[in-house]
């Protein structure tokens, strides 16, 4: 999957900003066009006043009015909008009675109409429009990342023996740590670096409450907001309850274990946010459609639009989002009625759905609400709530999502779920012409590691390198167990050769890490085999592939990655 382009780092291309500016042009353009298409529907209604004839006509101007009523607002023409909305609802108002029209109706669409064409006029550029927060590009350039960075902690412990072996093992884990000896250097780090948590050592005995009293005082002056993870040598209720009170998040008591603190730190640490969000945009005004998606895209997400309702289930399929942005009236069927449809499908039952329309009323809101809507934004919405209500969602869905297919011992994907991601994968990587590589990843000599060490051991070391896995790869990575001791990763964007080398890495830094089972220390090592989608075209194939470059990795002697072909 490549990184989303950035709109404003490329030089030539235009910014977020030019591109909405020259949306609002374009409708602009537009608008007279769409002002006498309305005009000519409400002379046609003025003009043949049989009722089954003027029902159409009267849908028809409820349908054309709605839209201007939402786009004149978010394109900055407030008037043709409130106008708009106003023949919205007369139209609304017949079309529900079923009343033939009466004179006094007509004359009065007329007079709106005028006003409409008067309204042309009034365009403004609201400003609150035209700018997208540079917060938003900010966080776009910081996904661009392509690998997932080291995430850094801080360690304060006056014991430098026992920091230097925590920092050790932490760093085998992904992380990267600075180690302090006196918390009163605290300070000066987090002002000039960037810290993801803070691990402190403390002493709940007579005078010295340095720690504690220093994290109160950071916290107290807004330096410290990052979590805070107390070690102590004590466990009774005084010693956690000043703990807390002193601000921390997480109490860890002595002696520590490596894997406790390491799952300690990826709860705190871990967020969901790290790839750009998939959003789906159905709307049948593609004005409206493209508009939405500059705004979401300049946050970094990525976007495809849909113009025909018809169309949602299949671009669902290929593109899985992670939230759908719904129009409520469209042409073909409306927003609601699709929600339905989506919602009966038993795999999109958790897909959030957010409806965007310029539906005031706050019945109708419920209404489309009950078919299955998560939420409901006003077709005007500023730029900033837009990208903030959609991200909130999102990324709620995506943590949700990732409780549901995984293993329980490691939180990785599951056989099945890890098969489905590969079938998926393969597919975008045959549309986008994309490299992708499959690896197979086995524990060497597990059953021994069971033998001498007990079985929980062994439970921890699976958990330790679901763990490595999960830090080393990049977020969109693909990395599932299949069962036992053996691990599925699929890389997408990465060729034979670039996997190979990642994976070497991860294989170092696997072979390093000191696993303790009571009063023993350890090392264990893995072997993988890697295939490359470009040598093998199907699933099977490429399964096949890893498979038979694993069992030559195990029969060369173990601990090494081969690549097949
Ligand atoms: P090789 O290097 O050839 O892979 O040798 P091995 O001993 O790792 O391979 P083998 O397949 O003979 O043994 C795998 C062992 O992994 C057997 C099983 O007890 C252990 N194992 C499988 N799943 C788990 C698990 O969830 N927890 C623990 N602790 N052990 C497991
Ligand atoms: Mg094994
Ligand atoms: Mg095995």
């Amino acid at each position: 999957m490549k990184p989303v382009q950035l709109d404003a780092s490329a030089s030539s291309a235009p910014t977020v900003s030019e591109k909405l500016a020259q949306l609002r042009a374009s409708y602009a353009e537009s608008l007279p066009r769409k002002i006498i298409e309305v005009e000519a529907v409400a002379e046609a209604l003025s003009t043949r006043l049989s009722p089954g004839n003027s029902d159409r006509s009267l849908a028809d101007l409820r349908s054309r009015t709605h839209k201007l009523a939402g786009s004149g607002a978010t394109f900055g023409f407030p008037v043709v909008s409130d106008v708009a909305r106003e023949l919205e609802l007369i139209a609304d108002g017949a079309l529900n009675s079923g009343d033939v029209l009466s004179c006094d109706v007509t004359s009065k669409i007329s007079a709106l109409v005028l006003d409409l064409r008067a309204a042309l006029t009034h365009g403004i550029d609201t400003p609150s429009n035209s700018a997208v927060p540079s917060e938003a590009a900010d966080g776009m350039r910081r996904r661009l990342l392509e690998v997932s960075e080291a995430r850094p902690i801080v360690l304060v412990e006056d014991d430098v023996e026992l920091a230097e072996q925590l920092k050790t093992e932490l760093e085998n884990f992904g992380f990267s740590v600075t180690n302090l000896h006196d918390p009163s250097c605290l300070k000066k780090v987090l002002n000039q670096s960037d810290v993801a948590a803070v691990i402190m050592d403390v002493v709940f005995e007579g005078d010295d409450q340095v720690a504690t009293d220093t994290v109160q005082q950071l916290r107290s002056e807004g330096v410290l907001p990052q979590p805070v993870l107390f070690l102590s040598g004590r466990i009774d209720a005084k010693a956690r309850l000043a703990a807390v009170r002193a601000g921390c998040d997480a109490y860890l008591a002595k002696p520590v274990s490596v894997t406790e603190l390491v799952d300690t730190l990826d709860r705190f640490t871990t967020d969901y946010d790290t790839e750009p969000a998939r959003v789906l945009i159905i709307d049948d005004d593609s004005s409206m459609a493209c508009y939405h998606a500059t705004i979401l895209k300049s946050a970094g997400m990525i976007t495809e639009v849909v113009t025909d309702p018809l169309m949602a289930l299949e671009a669902i399929d290929n593109f899985s989002p992670e939230l759908i942005l719904l129009d409520l009236y469209m042409h073909v069927c409306n927003g609601s009625e699709l929600a339905m449809v989506i919602r009966q499908d038993q795999a999109l039952a958790g897909l959030p759905i957010v409806f965007l329309s310029n539906e005031l009323e706050l019945d109708s809101q419920l209404d489309a609400m009950r078919q299955g809507g998560d939420d409901f934004l006003i077709k005007s919405i500023e730029p900033a709530q837009l990208i903030k209500a959609v991200s909130l969602r999102a990324t709620r869905f995506r943590a949700l999502r990732a409780l549901m297919v995984r293993d329980s011992l490691t939180g990785l994907l599951d056989h099945s779920a890890t098969k489905q991601a590969l079938d998926t994968e393969i597919a975008r990587a045959q549309r986008s012409g994309e490299p992708l590589t499959f690896a197979l990843i086995d524990l060497d000599h597990f059953k021994s590691v069971n033998d001498e060490f007990g079985h929980q051991a062994g439970d921890w070391v699976i958990k330790s390198l679901a763990r490595l896995l999960k830090q080393r790869l990049r977020g969109f990575d693909i990395i599932g167990r299949m069962g036992g001791e053996e691990f599925a990763v699929v890389l997408s964007g990465a060729g034979l050769e670039a996997a190979g080398r990642v994976l070497d890495q991860i294989r170092m830094a696997f072979a390093e890490i000191k696993h303790r089972s009571e009063d023993d220390i350890f090392q264990v090592t893995f072997s993988c085999g890697v295939a490359a989608y470009s040598d093998y075209k199907s699933a099977s194939s490429l399964t096949n592939a890893a498979d038979k470059a694993l069992y030559e990795a195990k029969s060369q002697g173990r601990n090494r990655i081969v690549l097949s072909g």
